[in-house]
């Protein structure tokens, strides 16, 4: 402690000292200090020592805010403050010093941060998956290297690929249990890229965002889909991209990209803490293929389906869609995308050559 204010009346000899409600500055006739309930003036350099060592959180916060984390990475400081919530405006540093005793959670993506409180004011930061919160530490993986994340982030539950790092399907079974404030952004940012310096552009009103014309404009290849999708109800075409991608149940961003300049997508961009900037690879990916398919002529088909049938054919449509169908448990026939009743409705129903009803998808005639 006494090192911290050794540091703190260094500082308030050469600048203010100003932060989260502690003042110290040097007058003509000695010190200044002032904390949310107290000021005291005209103090000699012994008596402000005196009374700072009563101010202990004050000084150990000044210290940890100054020294540990410094203004080297505006970006850094600036998550690690929103994660503990350090510039509410009602918060007092003691209030907030209890609150870290008990463990401040913040949610980003599908992470939880727990910020507590370590030796002499320095932070100490868990991150676990944002489902595990009330899973005993034992019972998960421990990692205490931020690179370790990167190999968490690349396969979901069942070890398929995960093409989309923000999409909803991250894995848990593993905790970091003690990082410090720069192990925590690193690990934060192998999880979600650039998730940490976009949200602080974004909070300092410079995020450059750039809209699905302008990014599909720069893609090689891509002009057919501009083409094809900017003319008449283009603009419908991107919304289905943004509702099928870009919804939260797909993905923890937070879509601030539009159809352009001027003209805003209909479907809502999502709650995420952290912004998209840009339509990502995985929707340029998936933009090339329905161009493809958006371009074919509709044709007229003529099936005969029970009313049962058409609502079944829904359900399993919206089931796929919503990735539900591993939950449909084999016993459910009364679910339209139960695998008996999907097989049922393809042997009632499909030809020897799959089509539906015996109906050619081409015309044959
Ligand atoms: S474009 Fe859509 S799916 Fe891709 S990262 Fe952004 S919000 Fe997520």
């Amino acid at each position: 402690m006494a090192d911290y204010i050794d540091a703190l009346v260094e500082a308030a000899e050469d600048d203010v000292v100003s932060l989260d409600g502690l003042y110290v500055t040097t007058r003509d006739n000695g010190y200044r200090l002032e904390t949310p309930d107290k000021s005291r003036d005209s103090l000699s350099e012994a008596t402000l020592r005196d009374v700072l060592s009563d101010y202990d959180e004050y000084v150990t916060n000044w210290y940890f805010w100054s020294r540990a984390v410094g203004e080297s990475s505006p970006q850094r400081r600036a998550f690690l403050r929103w994660v503990e919530g350090a510039d509410a405006e009602d918060q007092s540093v003691p209030a907030r010093y209890d609150a870290l005793r008990d463990g401040i959670e913040r949610e980003w993506g599908q992470l939880l941060v727990t910020a507590t409180l370590g030796d002499d004011g320095q932070r100490r930061y868990e991150l676990r998956h944002v489902d595990e919160a009330d899973r005993e530490g034992d019972d998960l993986d421990t990692y205490h290297e931020p690179l370790a994340a990167r190999q968490l982030a690349t396969y979901d539950e069942k070890g398929r690929y995960r093409p989309l790092k923000s999409g909803t399907n991250l894995a848990g079974g593993w905790v970091f249990p003690d990082l410090d404030g720069r192990d925590l952004v690193e690990t934060v940012e192998t999880f979600y890229p650039a998730s940490v310096p976009n949200w602080y552009r974004e909070r300092e009103g410079t995020l450059d965002v750039e809209h699905w014309v302008d990014t599909i404009g720069r893609q090689t290849g891509m002009y057919s889909v501009v083409e094809t999708w900017n003319r008449g109800d283009g603009h419908e075409h991107v919304n289905w991209v943004a509702e099928s991608c870009c919804d939260d149940s797909q993905c923890v961003k937070r879509r601030e990209w539009q159809y352009d300049d001027e003209t805003d997508l209909d479907v809502d961009g999502g709650d995420g803490a952290f912004p998209c900037r840009e339509p990502c690879s995985l929707v340029i990916a998936a933009s090339r293929k329905w161009t493809r398919l958006e371009g074919e002529n509709a044709q007229t088909y003529e099936f005969e389906l029970t009313p049962s049938e058409k609502e079944q054919l829904e359900a399993i449509v919206d089931a796929v869609a919503d990735d539900r169908t591993d939950e449909i448990r084999e016993a459910d026939v009364y679910e339209g995308a139960n695998r008996y009743r999907a097989r049922f409705l393809r042997a009632k129903l499909f030809d020897d050559d799959g089509n539906l009803c015996g109906v050619p998808t081409e015309d044959e005639s």
